[in-house]
């Protein structure tokens, strides 16, 4: 039996396999980017002003005893001016082009503008030493080149992407598409949940658990219900199988008499990657991956064990993100077998320290007692003795 650890590790071999899809860039934050960008131009593609001010000559300064004529005034998004007079200057804004025939650019800041002669001349009002040449140009390119590389396919799309993929006039953008997520709960005993159940049934609430868990990653996913019969879970199973990226099942894959699913998905061609765990709860789970790529997880149905298994291994995997967060045991916990315990517990914040307290209830079946938790405490397998102020992995499913 493989450790939590070696089985986290086997599932995140394996990657998330879902078609490339084209959005409009609107659309686009959130997804995970399926194409590499590149810059169209020069960035910035003109040696642009980055200060209001003047633009001149640097040679001039020791000729000009600190006055420029102003020959002309060049705007942003005005097409470059020359300037014809090399002691003279021409008043420039930010995101302008740089005239031809200047190098450096003062701010107004640091000059006087007076009237002379019917013109206007520009007064340094600070030392000439003060001036450096070049200064307040964003040069053409210094950013970037034509033809670099400025975002790689498989990262995610934020805000600031967005603007680089908006600069580069990407209107459309490749994304991949969220992966198709069927979620499947199996059993005889199990009725939907606007039916009225007989004294030896039980409402089904696994697959409404997964689906909307997985809401907030924009996954909707389809859920289905399958009954313990071999012939039904083959066949619906194989169409399922086709129309999904990543199926998570739960239920029947325990040692019962009619837990069937690890065997039909071998026989419909998943390899079994493992099949059992060294944790508590979920020692059931079950892993495979189909030929092309799709992942299946197959969950204990134990809803506790249902959702450990999906917050431990199905998530990450889907999500991209493990957390690292650590928690502060604020209970002593004795647990003897040579597993992996995952205990439900609500953290908190005590004098800037996170500390999180256990409830360990009544099992895997203690479905309700979650509602009071906030993640699972991951006590490693190697000790049996938890003291109070020792560290763990918190494993969160509420925010
Ligand atoms: P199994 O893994 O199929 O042996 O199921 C273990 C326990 O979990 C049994 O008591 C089932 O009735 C229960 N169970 C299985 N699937 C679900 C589900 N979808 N919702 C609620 N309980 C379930
Ligand atoms: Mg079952």
């Amino acid at each position: 039996m493989i450790t939590a650890e070696e089985a986290l590790a086997k599932v995140l071999e394996h990657t998330l396999t879902s078609p490339s899809i084209s959005i409009a860039l609107e659309n686009a934050a959130g997804y995970t980017l399926a194409e590499d960008i590149y810059a169209d131009r020069d960035f910035p593609p003109f040696n642009r002003v980055a200060m209001d001010g003047i633009a001149f000559l640097f040679e001039s300064l020791e000729k000009a005893n600190s006055t420029f004529p102003i020959e002309a005034i060049q705007f942003a998004g005005e097409a470059q001016k020359e300037m014809h007079y090399s002691l003279a200057c021409i008043e420039v804004m930010t995101g302008a082009v740089l005239p031809l025939g200047c190098d450096t650019v003062i701010r107004y800041e640091d000059i006087r503008i007076e009237e002379d002669k019917g013109g206007k001349l520009a007064r340094l009002t600070i030392p000439v030493s003060d001036i450096k040449k070049g200064q307040h140009i964003h040069a053409q390119g210094i950013d970037k080149r034509a033809k670099d590389i400025l975002l790689s396919k498989g990262i995610r799309i934020s805000p600031a992407e967005i603007a680089v993929l908006a600069t580069v006039g990407k209107t459309q953008v490749l994304v991949q598409a969220p992966p198709r997520v069927a979620v499947i709960s199996t059993g005889d005993e199990l009725v939907e949940v606007n039916k009225t159940p007989l004294a030896h049934q039980i409402r089904m609430s696994n697959s409404y658990m997964l689906a909307s868990a997985l809401l907030p990653l924009g996954i909707q996913a389809k859920r289905f219900h399958l009954t313990d019969e071999p012939e039904i879970l083959r066949e619906r199973l194989q169409e399922i199988l086709a129309q999904h990226d990543v199926i998570l099942l739960s239920g029947g894959v325990s040692a019962g008499k009619k837990d069937y699913v690890p065997q039909i998905l071998r026989e419909l061609g998943v390899q079994q990657l493992f099949h059992k765990v060294a944790q508590k709860p979920g020692k059931p789970f079950w892993f495979g991956v189909e030929a092309s790529g799709k992942a299946v997880f197959a969950l204990p149905g134990n809803p506790v064990s249902t959702y450990l298994c999906f917050c431990k291994y199905a998530l990450p995997f889907i999500s991209g993100k493990i957390s690292k967060e650590q928690v502060v045991l604020d209970k002593a916990i004795k647990f003897n077998p040579p597993l992996t315990y995952f205990v439900p517990a609500m953290s908190y914040f005590k004098e800037g320290i996170h500390y999180a307290n256990p409830f360990e209830g009544s099992g895997s079946g203690d479905f309700a007692n979650l509602t009071q938790c906030d993640g699972f405490i991951e006590l490693p397998a190697d000790k049996s003795y938890f003291e109070v102020g020792e560290v763990f992995t918190f494993i969160r499913f509420r925010s």
